[in-house]
């Protein structure tokens, strides 16, 4: 079953669940995420990075890149991609679209009515995607609303002008390679699978709509 092995180690190493971990206890029920549990390798996630970073470093330095991430769990990859395209001077950023930046931003929580209150980071990868201060200076997240970045991850069907006014180099993550080449898209299967993608809720409203509103 598909698993990185430094989460099966944090399970066996958790405090709270050592005692079932080493067999003193035993757990009545444990429900699993069936997705994937056909007998398929997948790299794992570092491994998964390290091929990106190898692939990516072999285009020219003004090369604009649009990589897809549709759904949670890239932060990693981005924060990687920003650290390896970047300079000790510069901080390579990654364009992503408003609903994509506030909810990342919203990881970080800082009381309104202090104002000299330190921020609270909701994850481990919030400073590095969305900045964070360290004494009294500030350091950029890899996130940006800036379209001038090179790296894009803003939102498919409403790219940026760059994205759509460049000749682009896309990044389309996958899972694994099948023995016989063949490679397994992200599906998202099990849900999430647009996550990060905005869509609207709500249905348009008709003049009727509108006019019932106003009665009411
Ligand atoms: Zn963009």
């Amino acid at each position: 079953m598909r698993s990185e092995p430094w989460f099966v180690n944090a399970i066996a190493r958790s405090p709270s669940l050592i005692e079932y971990s080493s067999g003193l206890k035993t757990l009545d029920t444990i429900y699993l995420d069936t997705s994937f549990v056909e007998d398929i390798d997948f790299p794992t996630k570092s491994e998964g990075i390290r091929e990106l970073l190898q692939k990516v470093s072999r285009y020219p330095a003004d090369t604009v890149f649009h990589f897809q991430a549709w759904t949670y769990g890239y932060e990693d990859v981005w924060i990687a991609l920003s650290k390896a395209l970047g300079s000790k001077t510069q901080t390579f950023q990654i364009h992503v679209d408003e609903y994509k930046m506030l909810m990342f931003r919203s990881l970080v929580a800082t009381n309104p009515n202090e104002k000299f209150a330190s921020s609270l980071h909701l994850c481990p990868e919030a400073p590095g995607l969305v900045g964070f201060m360290c004494g009294n200076t500030y350091h950029a997240g890899c996130l940006t609303r800036d379209e001038t970045a090179r790296l894009h991850s803003c939102e498919k069907g409403n790219y940026c002008t760059t994205v759509k006014n460049s000749s682009v180099v896309w990044i389309r993550p996958i899972i694994t390679r099948l023995p016989d080449g063949q490679t397994v898209a992200e599906l998202g299967v099990g849900g999430g699978g647009d996550d990060l993608e905005r869509e609207a809720e709500l249905d348009y409203l008709s003049p009727e709509d509108v006019k019932s509103l106003l009665e009411a």
